[in-house]
């Protein structure tokens, strides 16, 4: 516990508070805030809260200060959780997560370039190139990542409109070896569609000014914080340190030019005749894509279908060609992202490592995901978010308050049990097979007949209007369609667009015209196109079972690694570093639980070892149990010796192993030891 600040900033961890009460909680959270004392502990969780404002303590000589120290030796920070994970992985050989949530605009992205930054400070003592190449590629690789897949939105000027986990390799060395990257739900619609002040992805607006294209997106170009034409060429840059080739980067540029000019396409009739209003766009797309003008204006206008063994050519609506024209753009960045993605993985992906030569292979994974959302307007992205939030609540409550609980009890030691909202119910509610929301959805997706977002609601309706957690319309007296009672608060949703971003279609003539590119890079992103569509049989998996089978993994991933985690605060919502705003702190730290884990961490014992491991690591430090023990058993011997040290006082001896409280009798420890090896 970090005891060596002054109490002027508070209380530094808040197992310390001396009542646990939301009160004393506040007042000390305040307190640190407007003392600068951005970050706290509750044990060994970092709480953060978004100063807005430029800190200094990131820089080299605060790194040095906690390099190699133990978590309780130093002001809170984050680089003290960055090292306790690595001290992990080198030390004991163990796989680590670092685990950042936070609703938007909290500091998530902005903590874990921190962590990443120091990882890649204290790494690689030798200077080995092979390494510093290696680290200088993961670094890039966010910058590349967030001109991609952020955005200004109205809550953040550089919000992640997805979801990032990044595995760093390590040898037995400890120096980074390679990563890998996986990408969660890309909020694609972004592309068609801005909400009121806000902006599409970053990277249209540094190839717009890279292309002199400024009449696109011309209402909001411009955002103070951001500076395009500088980052256009910081992402270049990146993208050639990298490894991406200057095909490559040629390509994405073109498929950013093509999004915009799709944007700007209209169709009209003549007649029964269905047609583009403005040809000259269809000339430039042409170009772009590398294919053959008639294909481009033919797959916009007509959508070949099989029926039964023949093969028609079915002329869009205006309405159906506007539809498709959306559907390509949002694809065609989708894809885009996702080959950017792999292409990153595939150059910082470790390759050749013998682990019977270079011992174990371990891990630190950073997860940066996307925080709660409740917005005026909710919908399925929102949805999926929540859903992904509830899950990731559910591994915390799980592995933090759950298993400490459960293992004191196992082991037999006294344990007043602590009440803490399971949200389990809300995770089934959304994701069982059968009953669950997705499963509902997926099914009215499948109708045959009538596939409406109103059908998908009437689906909710029977087989879930008693659920304590749902409610619909009907029960409703304002006018959205359906409500979760969220472990974090109630939202509503419109049901409108669910379907279509459930089915989420792409006409099979838009893979063949992408297919059929003469551009090697752009038919490779395709590879489906290939199909006849006498051969397309399979229906796809939805975007909702495709995002929750890709969250039960990321879960699964994490529960095998030692999790730690950085909660983050966002003090209000006008990005003021002075403003302090209760309520809305009062809410996060409600939701996230914190209060639930202060007391179960005073409650409990910051160390826990079974009595053999226990004995290997100190028995040097006590002559009862130095080079062996004579005593009856191990638990005996562990007694013998903490009691000689006059640490009795602190432990609980349990079945199988023996419970430290504070990490300080911990460190008296490691210090006896070390003067004796
Ligand atoms: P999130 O990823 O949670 O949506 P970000 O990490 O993008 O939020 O942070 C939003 C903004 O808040 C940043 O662009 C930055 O201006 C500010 N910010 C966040 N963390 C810090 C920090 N540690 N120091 C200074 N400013 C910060
Ligand atoms: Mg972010």
């Amino acid at each position: 516990m970090a005891e060596h600040e002054s109490l002027e900033f508070g209380k530094a961890d808040f197992v310390l508070l001396d009542t646990v009460s939301m009160e004393e909680f506040m007042a000390n959270l305040k307190l640190r805030f407007e003392k600068g004392r951005i970050y706290s502990y509750i044990g060994e969780v970092v709480v953060s809260v978004n100063p807005y404002r430029a800190m200094n303590i990131y820089g080299r000589d605060t790194i040095e200060q906690y390099k190699g120290r133990e978590l309780y030796e130093r002001p809170p920070h984050l680089f003290a959780i960055a090292d306790a994970a690595y001290k992990a992985m080198k030390r004991r050989n163990k796989d680590t997560c670092i685990v950042i949530s936070g609703e938007s605009g909290a500091g998530k992205t902005e903590a874990s370039k921190y962590i990443m930054q120091y990882i890649a400070a204290i790494t690689n003592p030798n200077q080995r190139a092979e390494v510093e190449r290696v680290k200088n590629m993961l670094l890039k690789s966010n910058c590349v990542l967030e001109a991609f897949g952020n955005a200004k939105t109205n809550r953040n000027d550089n919000s992640s409109r997805f979801g990032k986990y990044m595995d760093i390799n390590f040898d037995f060395k400890g120096d980074p070896i390679g990563g890998h990257i996986n990408n969660y739900l890309l909020e694609k619609s972004r592309v068609i569609f801005q909400q009121e002040g806000e902006r599409s992805f970053h990277s249209f607006y540094q190839v717009n000014v890279y292309l002199h294209l400024c009449h696109f997106h011309s209402s909001i170009c411009l955002v103070t914080s951001i500076n395009d034409n500088a980052d256009f060429k910081a992402v270049a840059d990146a993208m050639k340190v990298i490894g991406f080739t200057g095909d490559e980067i040629q390509t994405v540029y073109k498929i950013l030019a093509t999004i915009l000019h799709l944007g700007n396409l209209t169709f009209g009739v003549d007649g029964d005749v269905t047609l583009i209003e403005n040809t000259k766009q269809v000339s430039v797309i042409r170009d772009l894509l590398s294919t053959k003008e008639e294909n481009v204006e033919k797959a916009l206008l007509y959508r070949t279908v099989a029926t039964g063994r023949d093969v028609i050519e079915k002329q869009h609506t205006t309405q159906e060609a506007s539809y498709g024209r959306d559907a390509l753009a949002k694809a065609m960045y989708e894809r885009l992202f996702c080959w950017i993605v792999g292409r990153i993985n595939d150059i910082i992906e470790v390759k050749n490592y013998d682990a019977r030569i270079h011992g174990k292979n371990t891990v630190i994974g950073v997860l940066d995901i996307y925080g709660f959302e409740i917005f005026q307007n909710n919908s399925f992205e929102q949805f999926c978010i929540n859903y992904c939030n509830e899950k990731l609540q559910q591994l915390f409550i799980q592995l933090v308050l759950k298993q400490e609980q459960e293992e004191y009890q196992r082991e037999g030691i006294p344990w007043k049990h602590i009440d803490y909202f399971n949200n389990q119910i809300i995770v089934d509610l959304v994701e069982q097979q059968h009953k669950g929301i997705f499963s509902i959805l997926d099914e009215a997706c499948m109708n045959v007949g009538k596939v409406t977002d109103e059908v998908f609601l009437q689906g909710l309706d029977v087989k879930l209007a008693k659920h304590a957690h749902f409610s619909s319309r009907k029960s409703l007296e304002f006018d959205r369609d359906f409500r979760i009672r969220h472990y974090a608060g109630d939202v509503a949703y419109s049901v409108v667009g669910f379907i279509d971003k459930n089915k989420d279609t792409l006409f099979q003539d838009f893979k063949r015209l992408l297919y059929n590119s003469s551009n090697p890079v752009l038919k490779g992103m395709w590879p489906e196109g290939k199909l006849r569509i006498t051969e397309v049989t399979k229906r796809p998996l939805t975007a909702a079972t495709l995002f929750k089978n890709s969250m039960i993994l990321l879960v699964e991933n994490l529960a095998s690694k030692e999790p730690y985690y950085v909660r983050c605060i966002k003090p209000n919502d006008v990005k003021s570093p002075l403003l302090f705003e209760h309520e809305r702190c009062r809410h996060q730290v409600e939701y996230l639980g914190l209060l639930e884990n202060v007391r179960v961490r005073r409650a409990g014992f910051a160390y826990r070892q079974t009595y053999p491991r226990f004995l290997q690591r100190y028995k040097m430090i006590s002559e009862f149990t130095w080079p062996n023990h004579d005593l009856p058993s191990d638990k005996e011997a562990v007694k013998k010796l903490l009691q000689g040290c006059r640490f009795d006082h602190d432990v609980a001896y349990g079945k199988t192993k023996v419970f430290i409280r504070t990490p300080r009798t911990l460190f008296s420890l490691e210090e006896q030891r070390a003067e004796m090896v």
